[in-house]
């Protein structure tokens, strides 16, 4: 039965053809499946069962195009057709509050709740710093000659642009200020799956109920596959030590999961190398340094703005600060380690194909 469940590798771009079908064997269903790039830097895979083409055709251009639309409201680094988006909003820190739309600020007003929840471990204000690791990324990443560090004096330069509390968001206005010149907010923890988990929330409001979609490691679950034979859908979590092969290389495992998410943060996607070291793009905001601790963590989180958040938040964090971090927010997650080694949350072991079994979810 394992053969029937429908997998997805997080992480992994996996070539469907523009829009493939299988038909359903017991039901008036069929799957379908499209993929566009060009949101949030990634490719979007979209499964889904529908009655007819157009109909998935038509909730599969939903997603795109909200998707769309919010890629370019949380971009940092371009604006569209005279709309304020986040990087109005950086290019008038110190200046004055920019009135931005109601997705701006519900993001950040999102990102400024969980950051006093969390330790402060996702710090959306962390741009200054985030900035030169990007600087230095793109070019150590395109020609490796002469690769280094960033100075560590140049990073602790920048932390006081770096606070929470001089995001100033103000509701009545529907302004967003950051207080000092300089200052920056980097959303690239959060924001792609909490656009997913908007545009996903939206579709399936809108009818569309059986599907996945994967956003560059961020998959978002909804109810089971309609084809009359499986109950679950299985996400294929990619094994960071073969995930640089062609084709992306293996699964470490797979879990069987609806109605929820499944989110990856890892070290082998951006980086660059520094002789041995991986020097990766998930900065510890105390040390201002790559976090070191894992190559990946997989969090399943039922809403993707918070799974975005979780899996960056305990990527960060040591593991039994990152496991105590887990259990309080009851968030199930998998640790992959340097040597190998993986943790499973108590609840993550029954989900997964290979540590617990996920018969549960098969017929
Ligand atoms: P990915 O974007 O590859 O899915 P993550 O969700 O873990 O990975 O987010 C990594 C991105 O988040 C980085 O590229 C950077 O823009 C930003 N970032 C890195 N470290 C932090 C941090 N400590 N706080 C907030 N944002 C961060
Ligand atoms: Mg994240």
């Amino acid at each position: 039965m394992k053969k029937l469940i429908c997998i997805v590798v997080a992480m992994v771009l996996l070539i469907f053809p523009g829009c493939s079908t299988d038909k359903a064997q017991e039901t008036s269903y069929t799957k379908y499946s499209a993929q566009f790039y060009g949101t949030f830097d990634t490719i979007v895979q979209i499964i889904g069962y529908s009655q007819t083409q157009e109909e998935f055709t038509q909730y599969a251009g939903q997603i795109k195009s909200r998707m769309e639309e919010l890629s370019q409201l949380y971009d940092i680094y371009y604006e569209y057709s005279g709309e304020n988006n986040l990087k109005t909003i950086n290019d008038n820190a110190g200046i004055q509050p920019v009135p931005v739309r109601e997705e701006i600020l519900d993001l950040i007003e999102f990102c400024q709740d969980w950051y006093g929840k969390t330790d402060g471990k996702v710090n959306i204000a962390l741009g200054p710093v985030l900035s030169i690791w990007h600087k230095y990324m793109e070019r150590y990443s395109a020609d490796p000659t002469g690769a280094k560090l960033p100075e560590i004096e140049s990073l602790m330069e920048k932390l006081p642009l770096c606070n929470m509390e001089d995001v100033i968001v103000d509701r009545e206005a529907g302004t967003v200020y950051l207080a000092k010149e300089g200052m920056s907010l980097d959303v690239g923890a959060v924001a792609k799956g909490y656009a997913t988990q908007l545009a996903c929330q939206e579709a399936y409001d809108a009818g569309f109920t059986s599907f996945i979609v994967s956003a560059g490691g961020n998959v978002v679950a909804a109810d089971p596959p309609l084809d009359g034979v499986r109950s679950g859908w299985g996400i294929g979590i990619q094994d960071p030590f073969t995930a640089e092969e062609l084709g992306g290389g293996n699964s470490i495992d797979v879990a069987y999961v609806n109605n929820t998410c499944v989110v990856t943060s890892g070290d082998y996607q951006r980086y660059y190398m520094v002789g041995e070291q991986r020097v990766h793009h998930i900065i510890d905001p105390d040390t201002l340094m790559p976090a070191a601790y894992y190559r990946g963590v997989t969090v399943i989180v039922p809403d993707s703005g918070i799974a975005d958040l979780a899996s960056t938040t305990l990527y960060t964090l040591p593991y039994d600060d990152s496991r105590a971090m887990a259990k309080q927010m009851g968030w199930e997650a998998m640790w992959i380690f340097a040597d190998g080694t993986v943790e499973c949350t108590d609840g993550m072991i029954p989900l997964m194909r290979d540590r617990g079994g996920a018969d549960g979810l098969l017929k």
